[in-house]
């Protein structure tokens, strides 16, 4: 088989398997390639739903009833089960739904810890003193880990999904939490690199490390590297005894500032002045962009896009695709920000319901709002996310930079066809189309 040949479906799940190595083209078990493609997708959506679970879960909140799909959804994908297409559309749509349920209970379960996020600015750049660069999304080890060098002179910086930590009160009082470093998950082997600093991989988009800073890489919770020393539970004095080791840094603060912590009540406190502008003409539309981001060339797209905007529409974002533009200075309009970060990729939350309370306010339906979506889509977390908005009968969002692989022509087609999914051309093709 060449290397670039498509194929119609991959499995390899039971000893009946074709050759004895795959079923490529149609499965023996009579399992037809677009059921391949559909337990593909479950398999993944339920993978992004499980992480969520496990921050909440870590932070002493569950749901049984997501449990229970979880174990239905795998079930349902074993060998000789379920053979229905129309089946497994459904149980997309009800992970979207479970994936619902699972933000809203880490949502409350960092709020219930953290209290709610509001909006700050945070500093780039560096303080005085030795430092650990905490990349991944857990909340909870970032706090035991600023309760560990609190009154020390090690100071703690987030990269990547960990800058929204500093929206949340119950995390920015602590005087160590010194900023943020870096941009989107894939920069770890230059940023690492470039700061001589103890590092801790708290969740997914952990990189294998070079060999130039592994010996002073860790790793806790679920990930795990080759060579990486792996912390158990929550005490992370070995992380801080290397960061002591290593040189101090100067102080040096970074060309910008962030702002992070726009949460669904600070949203809400200013839906009666979200409203009148609107009404006036002074906010014309509202945009969702974000989402996963992915080292190709192609998500340049989202600065441009972003920059392109008229001037009159207002720009939300979230997880880490916000680092494409988030240093951009967009200014405000009558005192609403134009650039609005809610926070990590299960903030998608706060997006939902932001706009939902803004489809009440002005008696619509979410799809009649002046709002378009534009998500960009890098793994499995991704697409637990996907159908959360489409379970919630959100039709037209737009995708890129590119789809992922196992959405081949016929997945892509339920896509389009049942909910209306757009693909992205050039910032500007796709402006005038989104203005209308
Ligand atoms: S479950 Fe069906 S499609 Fe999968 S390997 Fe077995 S025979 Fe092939
Ligand atoms: S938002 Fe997505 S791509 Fe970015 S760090 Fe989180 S899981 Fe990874």
């Amino acid at each position: 088989m060449a290397a670039t040949e498509k194929l119609d479906m991959f499995c390899y799940q039971c000893s009946q398997t074709a050759r004895g190595t795959g079923c490529t083209v149609k499965g023996v078990c009579g399992k037809e390639p677009i059921v391949a493609r559909l337990q593909d997708n479950l398999l993944f959506a339920i993978k992004g739903i499980s992480a969520y679970l496990y921050h909440a879960r870590e932070l002493g909140y569950s749901d049984p009833e997501v449990d229970a799909f979880i174990e239905r959804g795998f079930f349902s994908t074993l060998t000789n089960v379920n053979f229905d297409p129309e089946e497994f559309l459904n149980l997309a749509v009800k992970a979207g739904e479970m994936n619902i349920r699972t933000m809203k209970l880490l949502k409350q379960a960092h709020i219930e810890r953290f209290g709610e996020p509001t909006p700050t600015k945070v500093r780039t750049g560096t303080v005085k003193g030795h430092g650990i660069i905490i990349t991944g999304h857990d909340m909870n080890a970032l706090d035991k880990l600023l309760q560990q060098v609190e009154g020390t002179d090690v100071f703690v910086y987030t990269h990547s999904e960990m800058l929204p930590a500093h929206g949340y009160p119950g995390l920015r009082k602590y005087k160590n939490l010194a900023g943020n470093l870096g941009k989107a998950w894939f920069d770890q082997k230059k940023l690492f690199a470039q700061y001589p600093m103890a590092l801790l991989g708290t969740s997914n988009c952990f990189l294998p490390p070079r060999e130039e800073y592994i010996d002073r890489m860790f790793s806790t919770g679920p990930v795990y590297l080759p060579g990486v020393k792996h912390i158990d539970g929550y005490d992370y004095s070995e992380v801080i005894a290397r960061a002591r080791e290593l040189p101090e840094l100067p102080d040096a603060p970074g060309e910008y500032e962030l702002t992070t912590g726009f949460s669904t009540s600070v949203l809400l406190s200013h839906a009666a002045k979200i409203k009148e502008l609107v009404e006036k003409g002074k906010i014309k539309r509202f945009f969702l962009v974000g989402g996963c981001d992915a080292p190709l060339k192609k998500s340049d797209y989202y600065r441009e896009f972003v920059q392109k905007l008229p001037q009159d529409v207002v720009v939300l974002t979230l997880a880490c695709g916000k680092f494409r533009f988030n240093d951009l200075d967009l200014g405000d309009i009558e005192g609403i920000p134009r650039l609005i970060d809610l926070g990590q990729c299960n903030d998608a939350i706060v997006a939902l319901e932001v706009a939902g309370a803004l489809a009440d306010l002005f008696g619509v339906g979410v799809n009649d709002l002046p709002l378009t979506l534009v998500i960009s889509w890098m793994e499995q977390k991704a697409v637990a996310i996907l159908w959360s908005l489409l379970a919630l009968g959100i039709k037209g969002i737009w995708l890129g930079p590119i789809v992922p692989g196992w959405i081949n022509d016929d997945m892509l087609k339920i896509l389009v066809d049942q909910y209306d999914i757009r693909l992205i051309s050039t910032p500007d093709e796709d402006i005038k189309k989104m203005m209308g």
